[in-house]
């Protein structure tokens, strides 16, 4: 490990249990570098993660960290930043994790626009337990729960946490390593609800199904199939069915809410 980012690891954990190749160490180099780059106060920086191998990364990492319940990681962060709003508070969950169990914590985080840093590692499956398909995994995709191609349509889930409310969604993959550092970055800077959706790659569960070759085919797919906007815009609609835009998809200006209630505290304060 580098030793710049050795401090931000609890090294009596290691090794993790992630599987040979998987992306979720890539992300969570990407997101200490991204701390590190902000030098942001460990004591003072919370990472908050639910069920699933993206979860796991909490344990890994040397903040206040908590580990909770399926789909609520979004519900704990909320307490936590509502507790005490001087944190920074990041939120880490898997697409399963975030889009089915915890979909309705989602929505309500982006619409109160309460500023959480909140990274999805999107594997378009539910990895650990048992390699089900989420509501991320794409039309007609192997999993064990779709064994001959999976018939429900895919979130979209910047356009469900704009519809929402978020005012910074963003999205990139685990083969855009500096985009993804700068996006975090840019996410955490944002004073409301942030999403950064990231493309990882499981290539235990859905690598395997899918017949998608070796973690490095893997990630060549992300390299090939994820355009920035501008590129999107020239291809023809033929060329754009199997891409995804990367890149900041929206910002916008919006009241964060435990600003709002403190407003609200001190203007009641007064009578
Ligand atoms: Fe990573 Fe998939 Fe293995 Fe989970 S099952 S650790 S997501 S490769
Ligand atoms: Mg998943």
């Amino acid at each position: 490990m580098l030793p710049e980012i050795e401090q931000y690891f609890r090294l009596e954990k290691l090794p993790h249990m992630w599987c040979p190749g998987c992306g979720n160490g890539i992300i969570l180099h990407c997101l200490v570098k991204a701390i590190d780059k902000l030098c942001l106060d460990q004591n003072r920086t919370t990472m908050v993660s639910g069920i699933g191998c993206a979860a796991r990364a909490s344990g890994y990492l040397d903040f206040d960290t908590l580990h909770t319940t399926h789909g609520r990681a979004l519900a704990f962060a909320t307490g936590v930043k509502f507790a005490k709003p001087e944190l920074n508070v990041f939120v880490l969950t898997g697409d399963g994790d975030c889009t089915a169990i915890g979909g309705n914590h989602f929505i309500h985080a982006a619409r109160r626009n309460i500023n959480l840093t909140t990274i999805v590692f999107n594997n378009s499956i539910y990895g650990m337990t048992g390699g089900q398909y989420s509501p991320m995994t794409p039309s007609t995709s192997r999993a064990t729960t779709s064994p001959y191609g999976n018939l429900e349509r895919p979130f979209n889930l910047a356009q469900l946490a704009i519809a929402a409310g978020a005012t910074f969604v963003a999205r990139t993959t685990t083969y855009h390593t500096k985009q993804l550092t700068d996006l975090i970055i840019e996410g955490y800077k944002n004073n409301g609800f942030s999403l950064i959706e990231v493309v990882t790659h499981c290539p235990t569960s859905f690598g395997r199904q899918n017949k998608m070759g070796s973690p490095a085919d893997m990630l060549k797919w992300q390299r090939d199939h994820g355009v920035s906007a501008i590129r999107y815009e020239k291809l023809s609609p033929e060329e754009r069915a199997d891409k995804f835009i990367t890149g900041i998809l929206h910002k916008a200006e919006a009241p964060e809410y435990t600003a709002e209630y403190q407003k609200l505290l001190e203007k009641l304060r007064g009578r």
